[in-house]
């Protein structure tokens, strides 16, 4: 009934207290100790469930009990865990319709609004992470590569991304998926709908080639259809 009552380590347990977080939610009373016994898991879970914590509390505890402290600043990244949120890129040059002004504000609050559900994870995760020494990123489509590459150069843990800015980032090779022990598919069904579905096979299809580790996935979705199981 309490968080402490789960194994989830002091460092993590301090930083649930600091969030004010007294009692998981029920997905979170379920899931987590799937996920920390070390299986996979699909669970239905709505926005305001409390899922992101959910699927994030489990692999901060995993990482810190697994992992060496050192985390070389490299050219390629390799995650330790990842997780993929849908959010649609933008495909049309707004500005093209509108003339450049109305283009720009448009744009804006379109990208704003895309890139809501990535952003509101990885501040989730670094609130989560605080003082721990694990790192999170964020990579999304419809904004400059090269500050995510930059800040991807500096090391991360937990890789918050859309399916299409990740594939872009795996074919410049600067994203490796071969340590990626935790993988979370977030709002699978929403993902579905948007067509993300062969970016995310091609994406698993390189968390599965040798050498390969563990990996455990967890799926939070909304609704169950068949083509979801
Ligand atoms: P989510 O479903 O992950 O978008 O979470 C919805 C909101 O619930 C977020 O603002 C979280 O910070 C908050 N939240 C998540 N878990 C808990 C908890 N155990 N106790 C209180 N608030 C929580």
């Amino acid at each position: 009934n309490t968080f402490a009552e789960i194994d989830l380590g002091d460092a993590l347990n301090e930083n649930i207290r600091r969030c004010k977080y007294v009692r998981p939610t029920p997905v979170q009373r379920h899931a987590i100790p799937i996920v920390i016994g070390g299986r996979d898991l699909m669970a239905c879970a709505q926005t305001g469930s409390g899922k992101t914590a959910a699927f994030c509390f489990p692999i901060i505890s995993g990482i810190l009990k697994s992992r060496p402290p050192q985390r070389p600043r490299a050219r390629t990244a390799f995650p330790l865990a990842l997780i993929l949120s849908p959010t649609r890129e933008l495909s049309v040059q707004v500005s093209d319709c509108f003339g450049f002004i109305l283009g720009a504000i448009v744009y804006f609050v379109l990208v704003s609004y895309m890139i809501f559900f990535v952003s509101q994870i990885h501040e989730e995760a670094k609130k989560f992470a605080y003082q721990t020494g694990v790192k999170a990123c964020v990579a999304y489509g419809g904004a400059p590569i090269h500050q995510q590459l930059r800040e991807l150069e500096r090391g991360v843990d937990i890789l918050v991304a859309t399916p299409g800015r990740l594939m872009d980032l795996l074919e410049r090779a600067r994203v490796s998926l071969q340590m990626v022990n935790y993988l979370a598919l977030d709002e699978a069904d929403r993902m579905l709908d948007m067509g993300f579905e062969p970016q995310i096979r091609k994406i698993v299809e390189q968390m599965d080639m040798p050498p390969r580790g563990v990996r455990q996935t967890m799926l939070f979705s909304a609704t169950f259809p068949k083509e979801i199981q």
